[in-house]
């Protein structure tokens, strides 16, 4: 890893971080030379797209909060910023629910006590704009969780306290510096040895294995704590999969003797002289003793059946 004073093709200079070999690291500076655009420029030229996208309605719901219905206009807003003002929208960040973002943006938004408010704010916004699509974002098992806390009344508050509380207390996980910032899809390419390659905000980028090995690891606590809170509102899907998880984790996967063949072996003994066995590993004849022999037929005998157990647990909650 080395730092770079790179100018960009947009007359820019900037300092970057480039990884790999020497060779790839010329390659890329060149590239960013002759295309490439600096952070700035990057950011006013997805503000230009924005600029040019048709404008949209996005609905957000948290059933725990006491204004769980949000909407926030998307696309151009900059040319119609007076009508939408008039609307009753404000000029605020959006946070975005999901723990996994790393983009924090700005926008003009609205908050609703009830859907039937928003229906409102979607009946206004749409004398106004009669072309808007409006979206929603949000999940069944939020819609049927309002509906029962409405139902419920001023209980409702009470638990949705308790919910809320619940979702509080459970561990969240913490994203790793070395997560990607920006568009990516989640997907790591083979590179050289030691490292992966990624395509963030569709540029090619190296990290070491060890950064790959952190984000999968923080990709797995995410996937986790959503299934966590999901159960916590009512996914029943999502308490199967937490009750799979654990039982899976009660069965003790059995450790590999240190004597278990380094390298590819096709687990067959063959015979040889007494007390000893005969194996190929790497395609190479090597010779074991009946003991250790016998260590690595119990180490498989016990491997297939915790694979078995594992199986019968996944079809059972299917
Ligand atoms: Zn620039």
């Amino acid at each position: 890893m080395a730092k770079y004073e790179v100018k960009f093709s947009c007359g820019h200079t900037q300092i970057i971080e480039l990884f790999g070999k020497d060779k790839d690291r010329q390659r890329k500076i060149e590239y960013f030379e002759e295309h490439g655009l600096c952070k700035n420029c990057y950011k006013a030229m997805m503000q230009e797209i924005e600029a040019h996208t048709p404008l949209g309605l996005t609905a957000q719901l948290n059933p725990l909060e006491t204004y769980p219905f949000r909407a926030y206009f998307t696309g151009d807003t900059e040319s119609v910023e007076d009508k939408v003002e008039t609307l009753g929208f404000f000029w605020t960040d959006i946070g975005d629910s999901d723990i996994l973002s790393t983009s924090e943006f700005m926008g003009w938004s609205c908050e609703c006590k009830s859907s039937e408010e928003l229906g409102k704010v979607f009946k206004e916004v749409k004398k106004v704009f009669p072309e808007i699509e409006i979206k929603f974002d949000f999940t069944e098992i939020d819609m049927a969780l309002y509906k029962r806390l409405q139902e419920a009344q001023n209980d409702g508050k009470k638990q949705a306290a308790e919910l809320q509380k619940k979702i509080d207390e459970l561990e969240k996980p913490q994203r790793p510096d070395c997560y990607p910032e920006g568009n990516w899809n989640g997907r790591f390419y083979k590179a050289e040895k030691g490292y992966r390659r990624i395509y963030v905000n569709n540029k090619e980028l190296l990290i070491t294995e060890e950064d790959g090995q952190a984000i999968e690891r923080f990709d797995k606590q995410v996937e986790n704590y959503k299934l966590q809170v999901a159960a916590i509102k009512g996914d029943e899907n999502a308490v199967k999969q937490l009750e799979k998880t654990a039982k899976i984790k009660e069965l003790k996967e059995p450790e590999k003797p240190d004597c278990y063949p380094k390298g590819r072996w096709n687990e067959r003994f063959y015979k040889a002289e007494k007390g000893y066995r005969r194996i190929y590993v790497d395609g190479k004849e090597l010779l074991i003793s009946e003991e250790d022999g016998q260590a690595i037929d119990d180490y498989l005998t016990a491997l297939s059946e915790y694979e078995k157990a594992v199986e019968n647990i996944k079809k059972e909650c299917q």
